[in-house]
């Protein structure tokens, strides 16, 4: 009888083309791990397409297979969320819906977690299909981010990661509304290893973020992992009152030497319009803090629940 149970936990919002190529390769992956009950979760995240019936089919054909459908679109986060908190025996693998992440690796991340790792995780050394924008920004976010987080969060590391059953009830317990799942399992911490991967291109469609909602995703990193923007703009104006501290003696000095005529509309303006920028980045800076203060204290659930259908190796057993 296998004692390990791993759950696969896949987030898939309009991945109706993916999924049916897509699942063959888990349940192989899963079917060559020796001593294990695997499982899969498919979290359809409010998808608009044929996502959720081509799921019930899969369902169908497979017993091992539960779903779980939200009530509408929450985002990959929230999904991912979602699926985690459904397992609730052995450990979780989240996978990408689209195949970038290969399931072929499996076997790799549950030998790891054998071993005694808690947060086995894949690290991009290439992506395929992807072009040299994406590329070059995400590589200079995880920079930024790495050194702004005071808890480690892995360079070119996605979600793609085995999670054992002490780091997920860990996570569990991670409630806040703004997640930045990256950071999130750096902050748990335990026994981490890296499993280096290329990554590939899609299966089917485009990529389902655009880069104002990656822009917003690196500010969520930053604001959920750093309160350094805020400390940058004390420090700014901390400066900026240096400098205007010592032209404010050098204007008097100058008028007791040599009068005071009256000029400097140019200094004027500048020093004015310098000011008055600063200053709104800093209140900007502060608004995206309290923004974020805000969605927090209104504590709604992360998600909403539609259905959720157990899978009948499940159902069967408690019959
Ligand atoms: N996804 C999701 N909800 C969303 C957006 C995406 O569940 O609102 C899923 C999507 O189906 C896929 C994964 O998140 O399985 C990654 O999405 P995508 O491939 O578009 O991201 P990328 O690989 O371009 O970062
Ligand atoms: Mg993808």
């Amino acid at each position: 009888m296998p004692n390990d149970r791993l759950t696969v936990v896949v987030a898939a919002y309009n991945e109706a083309q993916s999924l049916p190529v897509l699942h063959p390769r888990i349940s192989a992956a899963l079917a060559g791990i020796a001593e294990l009950d695997g499982r899969v979760l498919y979290v359809d995240d409010g998808s608009t397409d044929d996502t959720w019936r081509v799921l019930c089919d899969l369902a169908f054909a497979d017993p091992r297979v539960t779903l779980l459908r939200l009530s509408r679109n929450f985002g990959k986060e929230a999904a991912l969320t979602a699926g985690l908190d459904l397992v609730t025996d052995g450990a979780a693998l989240i996978l990408d819906a689209d195949g970038q992440d290969p399931p072929e690796l499996v076997p790799d991340f549950v030998a790891k977690w054998r071993e005694g790792y808690d947060d086995v995780h894949g690290t991009r050394i290439a992506r395929a299909g992807e072009g040299w924008l994406k590329r070059t920004t995400a590589h200079a976010f995880y920079r930024l981010i790495g050194r702004l987080s005071k808890t480690p969060v892995p360079a070119d590391t996605g979600d793609f990661r085995l999670l054992s059953p002490r780091s997920l009830a860990a996570l569990r317990q991670l409630r806040e509304r703004h997640r930045f799942m990256k950071g999130l399992f750096g902050w748990v911490g335990f026994r981490s290893v890296a499993v280096p991967y290329e990554r590939d291109a899609r299966i089917a469609g485009g990529s389902k973020f655009n880069f104002w909602q990656l822009w917003n995703f690196a500010l969520e990193g930053i604001t959920s992992f750093s309160s350094a923007p805020l400390r940058v703009a004390t420090y700014l104006g901390l400066m900026t009152a240096l400098v205007a501290f010592a032209y404010g003696v050098w204007i008097i000095v100058k008028a007791f030497a040599w009068g005071d005529p009256v000029a400097g509309w140019p200094t004027m303006m500048a020093v004015i319009l310098f000011l008055g920028g600063v200053q709104l980045i800093g209140l900007g800076l502060i608004g995206e803090y309290l923004g974020r203060l805000y969605d927090e204290s209104k504590n709604r659930p992360l998600y909403l629940v539609d259905e959720i259908r157990p899978a009948r190796s499940d159902a069967t057993q408690r019959a």
